[in-house]
């Protein structure tokens, strides 16, 4: 069957926090934007329980409950919604084309807000209830969920910056932390050793990998087993929460040799907007940020994205991450401020007093 061909002003890739802020501001601003929604949708927080920091809930939201408002919210502006991923992407010139299953789809401008997943052992008892314990005291989220933890032992899992700055965080609730390594060097770097070891409220298991989380859904985690990967030898070790923080993964394969990226993958923004190398394209959420991965800073990025897709169909200048702002039609302000360069290469003032400026 031939694919549908769809052409749009602004098409979203992904439907967590970041991407449908992105739908409720474009489509309050009359873009019409389409929510290609992506095999996962609503993103990370339809693997999570009770969300307790999420502003305007007093009493805390279910994960799955908050993420069916955002989409109701931007389907009430008017928002469209392809379910599925996209398997292609040429963005090398406007429109950019996307293709899924069943569309090809034509988007002046893209938001790339496709999140970034948790990397998982794929042990038994570490899914998501009802196959395992994910949501009932296994989590990849220590701002999300230490909080429920208090008073309780712990297990972290990892031995990058991650698992040291959870590890860190957690002794704010728990009563004692473990960190299960499987070497018997930590990856992270120094400084967030220093302060893992330093902290009299975390222990290290070396040479060992987590084989089970044990609990149920009532009693939620118990234990877990463990294995010394040098001597073989097996225990089990008593804990009321399971903490993994082995890294994630940002979901930006698609777009790799097209848009620029840091070493594991995300995208590189502008900083003073969500603007990536190529101009038209908006990256907002996990997809580009390693550091806060939070709900709330993705739905700000979101919002981000939306305005300066705004700005660039309006024709004003987004900043480029080269510190260049970029108009629709081509032109370039430079970094300084000073100049306009034409997209014909003539280069103009960009003094307030200029003839350009004054429209002479
Ligand atoms: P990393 O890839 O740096 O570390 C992952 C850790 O998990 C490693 O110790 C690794 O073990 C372990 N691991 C990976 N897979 C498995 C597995 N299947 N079973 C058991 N253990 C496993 O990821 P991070 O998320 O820690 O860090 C990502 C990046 O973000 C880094 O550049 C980091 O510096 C940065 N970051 C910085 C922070 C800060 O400065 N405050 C905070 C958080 C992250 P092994 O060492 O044996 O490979």
């Amino acid at each position: 069957m031939a694919k549908e061909t769809l052409h749009r002003e602004v098409v979203i890739i992904g439907s967590g926090p970041a991407g449908l802020t992105a739908a409720i501001y474009a489509a309050r601003a009359d873009m019409h934007p389409l929510v290609i929604e992506g095999h996962e949708p609503g993103g990370q927080l339809m693997i999570t329980t009770e969300v307790e920091n999420y502003p305007g809930f007093a009493k805390g939201i279910q994960g799955p409950e908050l993420m069916h408002e955002f989409r109701e919210q931007a389907a009430r502006f008017g928002t469209e919604f392809i379910v599925g991923g996209i398997n292609k992407a040429d963005l090398l010139k406007r429109p950019f084309t996307l293709q899924t299953d069943d569309h090809i789809i034509k988007a002046e401008t893209l938001i790339i807000a496709s999140g970034a997943s948790a990397k998982w052992l794929g042990i038994p008892g570490e899914a998501k209830a009802p196959h395992g314990l994910g949501g009932f005291g296994v989590s990849a989220c220590a701002t999300c969920d230490g909080f429920f933890f208090k008073g309780k032992p712990i297990v972290v899992a990892g031995g990058g910056d991650t698992a040291m700055e959870e590890a860190n965080f957690l002794t704010r609730y728990a009563s004692r932390v473990t960190v299960v390594h499987r070497r018997d060097t930590l990856r992270a770097s120094k400084i967030m050793q220093d302060k893992a070891f330093k902290n009299p409220k975390i222990d290290f298991v070396w040479d060992t990998a987590i084989e089970r989380i044990l609990g149920t859904p009532e009693a939620g985690v118990t234990g877990v087993n463990l294995k010394n990967l040098k001597t073989g030898k097996e225990t089990l070790f008593p804990c009321e929460g399971v903490f993994i923080a082995i890294g994630h993964t940002p979901n930006t394969e698609l777009f790799k040799g097209q848009l620029e990226m840091d070493e594991v993958g995300y995208l590189i923004t502008a900083g003073r907007s969500m603007a990536t190398n190529i101009p038209g394209v908006f990256a907002c959420g996990d997809a580009q940020d390693s550091f806060y991965r939070q709900a709330v800073t993705a739905a700000g990025t979101g919002c981000m994205a939306a305005i300066d897709a705004e700005r660039f169909l309006d024709n004003l200048p987004v900043r480029l991450p080269t510190g260049d702002e970029i108009t629709l039609d081509g032109e370039r302000v430079t970094a300084d401020h000073e100049k306009i360069v034409l997209p014909d290469g003539e280069i103009v003032s960009n003094a307030p007093d200029s003839e350009a400026a004054r429209g002479d």
